[in-house]
């Protein structure tokens, strides 16, 4: 009977290559478990893991001999990792080789924001420039003061890219950081204070949910831009949302929100807010090499070798 199961919204193609790989089943849902014989969940030892539904203790339990829990994905807020660790279960993930290109989709954000590109491209193809005329001035970008929270594997990318743009690069993390000359902030206030773009690079999960708060935002200002490519959860929505409707913040580029993919209404009337459907990974690229690092770690585990990714 086969070790390794599947569970989560694989597409075909990383389906296909966990089945070929492995002989596991796939299971489109976490709630699919309960389906399974008790035989075939007593088998299994490493559980390939894609999407954001919960996977906590009570899916740890059904699974008594799990001891791999290997997550298609760097950022696993969704996995109790403290309920593996006391299991015995190792979860990895998949760091790096996705770093490009949510870095690539963090800067794409904010040109598109403070160009107004979206707004710029509506006025082409409403008709309006041959109607009407030019579209109007927005904001330079490339020369602004930029700061980053988390100056972890993306937030870094990040940064190089903004100082190519000859931007005056800021950062807060818990420890200072080797970085060429930028700027730290032992306290994230003290950082929306001294620019204007912030950009969010935190992991998610409970302990750093909120934590571009209320008095964050408001340090931020009127000039300022928030461009979250983290987790919806690292920042104060409400709060975001109110100070965005009040004209107390200039604007936001975001490609992750609370509660996705039902995102808060009050988002699609903002016509300072850009928005993306959670796409930062998401090229055929990257996907693959993410598909391809769970299924090394899962092969590692069963040959008894070291894990690539373990993250406890
Ligand atoms: P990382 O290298 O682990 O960096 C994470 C950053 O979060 C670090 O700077 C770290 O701060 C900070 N952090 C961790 N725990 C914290 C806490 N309790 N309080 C305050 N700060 C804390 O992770 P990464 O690979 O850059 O990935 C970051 C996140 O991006 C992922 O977790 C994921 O949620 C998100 N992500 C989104 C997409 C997308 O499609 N939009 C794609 C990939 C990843 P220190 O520097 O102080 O340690």
């Amino acid at each position: 009977m086969t070790q390794v199961l599947a569970i989560g919204t694989f597409n075909d193609t990383e389906a296909a290559a966990l089945t070929e790989a492995f002989g596991c089943r796939v299971l489109a849902e976490v709630d699919g478990l309960g389906g399974l014989d008790q035989a075939v969940r007593d088998a299994v030892t490493a559980v390939a893991f894609k999407g954001h539904q919960g996977f906590g203790a009570a899916e740890m339990a059904q699974l008594p001999g799990l001891k791999l829990l290997a997550n298609y994905g760097v950022g696993y807020d969704s996995i109790d990792v403290a309920a593996a660790s006391a299991q015995g279960i190792t979860v990895t993930n998949t760091p790096d080789v996705l770093n490009d290109d949510v870095a690539d989709l963090a800067i794409a954000l904010w040109l598109m924001q403070g160009r107004e590109m979206q707004q710029a491209a509506d006025w082409v193809r409403s008709g309006n420039w041959a109607g009407e005329g030019a579209f109007g001035l927005s904001r330079k970008l490339s020369g602004s003061k930029v700061g980053v929270v988390g100056l972890g594997r993306i937030g870094r990318e990040i940064a190089e890219r903004l100082a190519a743009f000859k931007c005056e690069v800021h950062y807060h993390s818990r420890s200072q950081k080797q970085t060429p000359g930028w700027a730290y902030h032992a306290d994230p206030v003290a950082l929306a204070s001294a620019v204007d773009f912030l950009f969010i690079a935190l992991v998610g999960g409970p302990e750093t949910e909120g934590y571009v708060s209320k008095e964050v935002i408001s340090a931020l200002g009127p000039r300022g831009v928030i461009v979250n490519i983290s987790r919806g959860s690292t920042v104060d929505e409400t709060a975001m949302l109110d100070a965005l409707e009040a004209g107390e913040l200039a604007g936001a580029a975001l490609d992750v929100f609370v509660n996705e993919p039902q995102i808060d209404p009050r988002f699609l009337a903002l016509p300072n807010v850009v928005i993306q459907p959670h796409q930062g990974s998401a090229t055929h690229d990257t996907r693959a090499a993410m598909a391809r690092l769970q299924r090394d770690n899962i092969a590692a585990h069963l040959a008894g070798a070291a894990l690539l990714t373990p993250v406890n």
